[in-house]
Formats: C-alpha cells, sequence, structure tokens
C-alpha cells in the first residue's frame, strides 16, 4: 500500500458575465475580499467585479498592486499589507506573474484564493505550482502550494479586450503541453494520477491549432468568440489541470521538459525581458521536436507558428550563436533538463537548437 494523498483539480466559471457567479461561490469562505493584481489588470477588472458582487454579502475593502513580479520580497511586503491581512479571502486578478504571487501569499498566510485572470497567457491561474523570480528578473525556483486556487473566474470579454499579444504568447505557452508531457513520461509506467495527466494533455494541443488564428484576430478586434473560449480553455484550464495531475511535490513531476529548459536558460541573457514567456517557449517546442527527432511534427508546427507570427529562428528572440552557449551552459541545471527518456548532452541540445533556426530560415 502506497501513502495517502490528495488531488486538487481546478474548478471554474468561464463567460462574459462569469463574475455574477462570484457571490455563490465564494460565500462559504467568508465576507470580505482584497483584490491583489498587476496595475492594468485591477483597472480592467475592479468595475467588473464590483458589478458582478453588487447587492450580495460580499464586501471588496479595496485594491492592492502586487509589486510587479512573482517573487517572495513581493510576497513579504504583500503580508505586512493590512488590507491583505483583514481580508478573508484573497482575489489574484492578472496575468501569471500577479496569480503566482498571489498564491505563494495566499499560502503561507493560509486564507482562501480565488483567481481571475485578465489575459490568457498561460496556466498559472489553475495551477499549484509557482514560478518564483528574483528581483532582477532571472528565476528564482518553484514553489509547490499543496493545491490549486478555490475557484477561477475567467471572464472572456476582458479576455478578449486584453493585449492581443499576450494572448499570442500564450497560445506558444500551451503548445508546449502535450509535447513536453508525453516527452516526460515516456517509458514511466505512471500511477494514477500522472497517467490522467498524461492522456488529457492530449487535448491540448488541437484547440490551437483548430481555433488559435481564428482567437487571435477576434482578440485583436476585442470581440467574444467561441474560439476566444475555446482557446482561452486551453491555455488556462486544459494545460493547468495537466500540470496538476503531473506534478506532486515530492514523488514525481512530468510537468515540462526541453521547451521550458529553453526558456528557463534563455532568462539567464539580458534580452530575456523583451520577449515573452509563451513566445520562446514556443520555439523550445520546435527545439524539442528537433532533438526527439520527429520532423516531420516539428515541420508542421513550425509552419503553424510562423503562421502566427510565433518565432521560428534565432534571431527572432535576440539570440546570437554566443548567447546560445549561455544557454547550453544554464540548460543542466534545471529539473526540465532530466526530463527526457534519453540522457541529454550539451551537444544533443545544441544540434537541435541551431538545426531548427536553420529550418526556420527556410520558411
Ligand atoms: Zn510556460
Amino acid at each position: 500500500m502506497g501513502k495517502s494523498y490528495s488531488v486538487y483539480l481546478p474548478s471554474y466559471s468561464i463567460g462574459p458575465d462569469c463574475y455574477k457567479e462570484i457571490p455563490a461561490i465564494v460565500k462559504r469562505y467568508g465576507k470580505t475580499a482584497v483584490l491583489v493584481g498587476g496595475k492594468t489588470a485591477l483597472e480592467k477588472a475592479t468595475a467588473a467585479i464590483q458589478e458582478g458582487v453588487a447587492g450580495s454579502e460580499l464586501e471588496i475593502i479595496g485594491n492592492v498592486w502586487y509589486g510587479g513580479n512573482a517573487t517572495y520580497e513581493n510576497v513579504d511586503m504583500l503580508m505586512e499589507n493590512e488590507l491583505v491581512q483583514k481580508a478573508d479571502m484573497i482575489f489574484g486578478v492578472g496575468g501569471g506573474r500577479a496569480a503566482d504571487c498571489c498564491k505563494v501569499l495566499a499560502d503561507k498566510m493560509g486564507k482562501p484564493l480565488f483567481n481571475f485572470p485578465t489575459l490568457a497567457s498561460n496556466c498559472a491561474s489553475s495551477t499549484a505550482l509557482c514560478v518564483m523570480y528574483k528581483p532582477d528578473g532571472s528565476m528564482a525556483g518553484y514553489y509547490y502550494r499543496p493545491r490549486c486556487c478555490d475557484h477561477i473566474f475567467i471572464n472572456t470579454q476582458i479576455i478578449a479586450e486584453a493585449p492581443a499579444k499576450l494572448f499570442w504568447a500564450g497560445i506558444g505557452d500551451a503548445m508546449s503541453k502535450e509535447f513536453e508531457v508525453k516527452l516526460a513520461c515516456r517509458g514511466v509506467t505512471l500511477k494514477h494520477s500522472p497517467l490522467m495527466g498524461l492522456n488529457i494533455s492530449g487535448s491540448c494541443t488541437s484547440p490551437l491549432l483548430d481555433y488559435g488564428k481564428q482567437a487571435l484576430q477576434d482578440c485583436e478586434n476585442n470581440v467574444v468568440s467561441d474560439a476566444i473560449q475555446e482557446v482561452a480553455l486551453d491555455i488556462i484550464i486544459s494545460t493547468g489541470i495537466v500540470s496538476n495531475l503531473v506534478i506532486s511535490g515530492t514523488d514525481y513531476y512530468y510537468n515540462a521538459s526541453l521547451a521550458h529548459c529553453f526558456y528557463n536558460s534563455y532568462t539567464k541573457l539580458p534580452q530575456s525581458h523583451n520577449h515573452l514567456h509563451g513566445e520562446v517557449v514556443s520555439f523550445g517546442v520546435l527545439v524539442l521536436l528537433t532533438c526527439d527527432e520527429r520532423l516531420e511534427e516539428r515541420d508542421m508546427l513550425a509552419k503553424f507558428h510562423k503562421d502566427l507570427g510565433l518565432p521560428v529562428t534565432l534571431a527572432e528572440m535576440d539570440i546570437t550563436p554566443e548567447d546560445v552557449e549561455v544557454i547550453l551552459d544554464d540548460a543542466p541545471h534545471h529539473l526540465d533538463w532530466t526530463k527526457t527518456p534519453y540522457e541529454m548532452t550539451r551537444e544533443r541540445f545544441k544540434k537541435a537548437i541551431f538545426d531548427m533556426d536553420a529550418y526556420g530560415k527556410t520558411l
């Protein structure tokens, strides 16, 4: 018999009017909430949240800027904040870094957490895992919450009005899920949770290929549509469910592999601030497929990426051949480096990166 364990999966509401569901859903957790998030996100969402809870017993006692990045320094700063201390619940409002910061904050304070993604840019609002940064912008490592947040409210109206560039990067990030989880799990005998995660990961790629382009156009035009909803659910929920199932704090981790490894090492470069997480991860997926010698799939995906404007060459991310050496030096230090069915070597990664770049230049 193995030891006991608990699994938490995200629950969520989605739609242009989903904030109306807030009072009924959060009722059991308290009477007061503080909004903690990004500046733009708070500007975009505060009125809609207030409107959603109008006439209910729930009181929003204020909103607080999260500090601009998911750092432990910002978590400490927020823990000192009077409104945060006073509120029964934390409403995390914004993109991935705000969500991760609020996840650590709520975990440390033992408060219920509800997430309000204002962008469909990653699965941070639905995962237990928190990606933490240092104040200089480089990675500080992963923080493992025991569970995901209590509920997610995905307002598709707000997402449709958010910058299309972030939605575009979200598509690039979500594209990694199926490829990375399948590579990390290959050849491993999986128990119940990761086995479910592996199979759900199989539903992450096709909605992006089917609806991605349309969704992006609709986002550019600020129009709520089925395509936006399908892609937002893919980016925020499907990938998040997979993450929660394929990561256990101590026992196993199959959540990422070479694509995120590429990104994590890319954050060592000063120019990394000029490019978005999902943008770089999407190139990492192409490197992964090259490394895994699945060139037919790689070519198909690279053409899709090219069509969407995602990078297919190093130059598009301002990476010089010398910078690749920095990435290669750093990559073996990340957990994701070890998540391949074969032993990764510097030479193999290098070849895959330059081979992909060479192919990308022909597109
Ligand atoms: Zn990612």
